[in-house]
């Protein structure tokens, strides 16, 4: 079996079935062996060393106090595991356990436990930072189920809102030989490139997007469209779609209003970047990143 993409695949037991039991919840919510994944202004809590890892710590009453959200993530060796959301602190707060750090920086440093366990905290907590009103009625929404729903306080709407998650897609787009097409940003430091990638339209199937997409930004048109992998990617709420594809031509016309350029790269291009990035004018994505696993796992194929 392939090694899962960072951030997927973590070891929690997410317990879905007690997320509605009240008791359960609030015997786990009073109990001195469960833990706190606290955050701050979408930051997480971290011991830094020569590998970062997520701080874990140790829930008590005083602590739920302070807390605007907590969510029940699920359980590890039996322990309940709670993410909470501590921005309400106009400073950060639990300094004594460790220091707030953005996972968008600090995710490759992490391990894959405390990568998967971090990002489905930061997730989860983000979603209710921004489902604060109805998007039917306006009204207030509560928090309902552990932290896993929201419901709408007006008695005449009582609208269920449930955790989004937005599609995206992003393809390794290749000749069949030893090509791939590879493309960057603007805002990118220079040399930077990677795969192209962009959200699923209402009425598209993945693969409408992936052709659909390959189009617009390059000019390409595509056949072979295959699944590779998937990775969640939380900030603040997508999951990425990894396919594969092969173009049935190879000029290009690039879309300069979306992108700063894009072309045709050799895989000894993308070996040396990979193998001496230091030497190599051309920069591979992040390692934590589905992007450079698609590019890896194509140049090393
Ligand atoms: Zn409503």
């Amino acid at each position: 079996m392939k090694t899962p993409n960072f951030y997927a695949s973590g070891p929690i037991d997410r317990a879905s079935h007690l997320r509605t039991d009240q008791d359960w919840i609030s015997e786990q919510l009073a109990s001195p062996n469960s833990v706190l994944i606290p955050l701050w202004k979408m930051q997480s809590l971290v011991l830094e060393g020569r590998q970062p890892v997520g701080a874990r710590v140790p829930l008590s009453r005083g602590l739920l106090f302070g807390a605007d959200t907590v969510v029940f993530l699920g359980l590890l060796d039996g322990v309940a595991h709670f993410a909470a959301d501590f921005s309400g602190y106009e400073d950060p707060p639990l300094e004594e356990h460790g220091r707030f750090a953005d996972m968008r920086g600090l995710g490759q440093r992490l391990g894959h436990e405390d990568g998967s366990l971090l990002v489905y905290a930061r997730g989860a907590i983000q979603w209710h930072a921004r489902h604060q009103f109805c998007g039917t009625c306006g009204a207030k929404t509560e928090s309902r189920d552990a932290g896993h729903m929201r419901q709408c306080t007006n008695p005449e709407c009582k609208a269920q809102i449930f955790p989004r998650i937005d599609p995206a897609v992003i393809m390794l787009v290749h000749d069949g030989g030893d090509r791939v097409v590879l493309g960057r940003q603007k805002v990118w430091p220079p040399g930077q490139q990677s795969v192209l990638a962009g959200f699923v339209e209402q009425g598209e199937s993945l693969e409408d997007a992936v052709a659909r997409e390959v189009f617009e930004e390059v000019g390409l048109t595509i056949t072979d469209i295959h699944y590779h992998s998937s990775q969640p990617w939380p900030f603040p709420s997508s999951i990425m779609l990894g396919y594969t594809a092969l173009a049935t031509s190879e000029e290009m016309n690039v879309n300069f209003d979306e992108m700063d350029d894009a072309g045709w790269f050799t895989r000894q291009q993308v070996l040396d970047a990979q193998n001496t990035p230091d030497a190599s004018a051309l920069r591979l994505p992040r390692a934590d990143s589905i992007s450079r696993r698609l590019i890896s796992d194509w140049a090393n194929q």
